[in-house]
């Protein structure tokens, strides 16, 4: 009989996990892919929505009809409860049961802890999100924009500054930066800090824009009424315009399955194996130390997958995820730098940062491009 392998998620974790599974393997196994969504949206292309670099939400969904990997089905159910010991998954459409589990549903969002943010509104990290500011911004008049983080850890950690770049630059283009103020208030003591480097290039480019970035600082709650945001230290600023990072944390279904502590799955890093035998977490739900990020939920599947396809063929399972990812940083104006970011390999996180070029401009597409292509069979 062959080997069934339930993966919950049709994200970069388990696009890149059912992809490398079905290239090794074919239909010499079983895998089933479920997903509630209709399509895949890349983090990045959030920001291309919300400063109209992109007309729709069509437009940046990759769609999983696309989809078609020899051995692998793709389900479009919603998940409904997760039994990690039975290895069991109920959906609205009924009833799946398997050998391997891999729990791959990323971050959700959690506003109840935070007064005045509603999702879909005044947070550009959902689609509906990013889609809906992208409707304001136009009608703004220039005043006081606060691009606010709720809590940390938060996903893609350099996507609250690249918004509050490419914010001055929209503003410049509709000449209200001179009437406008925009401050960054991130829980995170700097931009990004395993990689001091990035972060004084960070700096930098906010001082030369007079982007006020307050650090080690959070959102508590937004008050519309009174056009201001209070701070997690007591204070507050004014604001005419919120532009939110709402606080992550694991989907209720897996919190609701008792995998989770403290908001989120503990793995070992280096596997993914969770405390249940044959259950693994993959990207951003998993606690592993690194980053929540494409990148690295890419890289954790792409281990994972490697020692099941051993496991399967009955061979040593020796890799291990590397903790390790680049990540493109939008500096406005369609200049792009890179940080290289590592977590396992010394004793403390390193990373490295490479300035604005034009060939990184380049490599950013191909980051996509490659991606669609692998996935969908579409660069486009
Ligand atoms: C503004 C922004 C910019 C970003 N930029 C970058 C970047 O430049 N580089 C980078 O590497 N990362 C970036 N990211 C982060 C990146 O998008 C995520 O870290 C990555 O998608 C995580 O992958 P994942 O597989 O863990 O989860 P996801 O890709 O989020 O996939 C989870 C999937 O689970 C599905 N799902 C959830 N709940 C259910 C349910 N109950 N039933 C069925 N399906 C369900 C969802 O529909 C989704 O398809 C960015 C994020 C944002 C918000």
């Amino acid at each position: 009989m062959k080997t069934r392998i339930l993966i919950l998620g049709a994200g970069f974790g388990g696009l890149e996990l059912s992809t490398s599974l079905s290239e090794a393997l074919g239909d010499s196994i079983d895998v089933t892919l479920i997903d509630k969504s209709d399509g895949f949206v890349f983090g990045f292309a959030k920001l291309d929505l919300l400063f109209g670099r992109v007309g729709s939400e069509q437009a940046i969904r990759h769609p999983y009809a696309d989809y078609a990997k020899t051995g692998v089905r793709l389900l479009k159910e919603t998940i409904t409860a997760i039994d990690p010991v039975a290895k069991r998954v109920t959906t609205d459409q009924g009833l799946h049961t398997c050998d391997i589990l891999v729990v791959a549903l990323g971050a959700d969002y959690d506003v109840t802890t935070t007064p005045g943010v509603v999702l879909g509104r005044n947070e550009f990290y959902s689609v509906p999100g990013a889609a809906h500011l992208a409707t304001v911004l136009p009608r703004f008049q220039g005043g006081n924009v606060v691009v606010g983080i709720c809590g940390a850890p938060y996903k893609c950690p350099p996507a609250p500054s690249e918004c509050a770049l490419m914010l001055h630059d929209y503003l410049e283009r509709r000449g209200l930066r001179g009437n406008s103020t925009i401050t960054l208030v991130n829980p995170l003591s700097s931009p990004v800090p395993p990689s001091p480097e990035t972060s004084v290039a960070l700096m930098k480019a906010f001082a030369e824009r007079g982007i006020v970035f307050m650090g080690a600082t959070r959102i508590a709650s937004v008050d519309k009424a009174g056009n201001r945001v209070l701070l997690d230290n007591g204070n507050s600023l004014p604001c005419d315009l919120f532009m939110g990072v709402p606080k992550n944390r694991a989907a209720d279904v897996v919190v609701d399955s008792g995998m989770t502590e403290n908001g989120w799955v503990p793995v070992d890093p280096r596997t993914l194996q969770t405390k249940y035998d044959g259950v693994f977490a993959v990207g951003d739900l998993a606690n592993t130390g690194a980053p929540k990020a494409g990148v690295f939920a890419e890289g954790a599947a792409r281990a994972v997958a490697a020692n099941l396809i051993s496991r399967l063929r009955g061979e040593p399972e020796t890799a291990k995820n590397p903790g390790f990812g680049s990540c493109y940083i939008e500096f406005g104006a369609d200049r792009i730098g890179r940080v290289e970011v590592d977590f396992f390999s010394g004793p403390k996180p390193t990373g490295t940062y490479y300035g604005v070029s034009e060939a990184l401009r380049v490599d950013k597409k191909l980051f996509g491009s490659t991606r669609r292509q692998r996935w969908f069979g579409t660069a486009s």
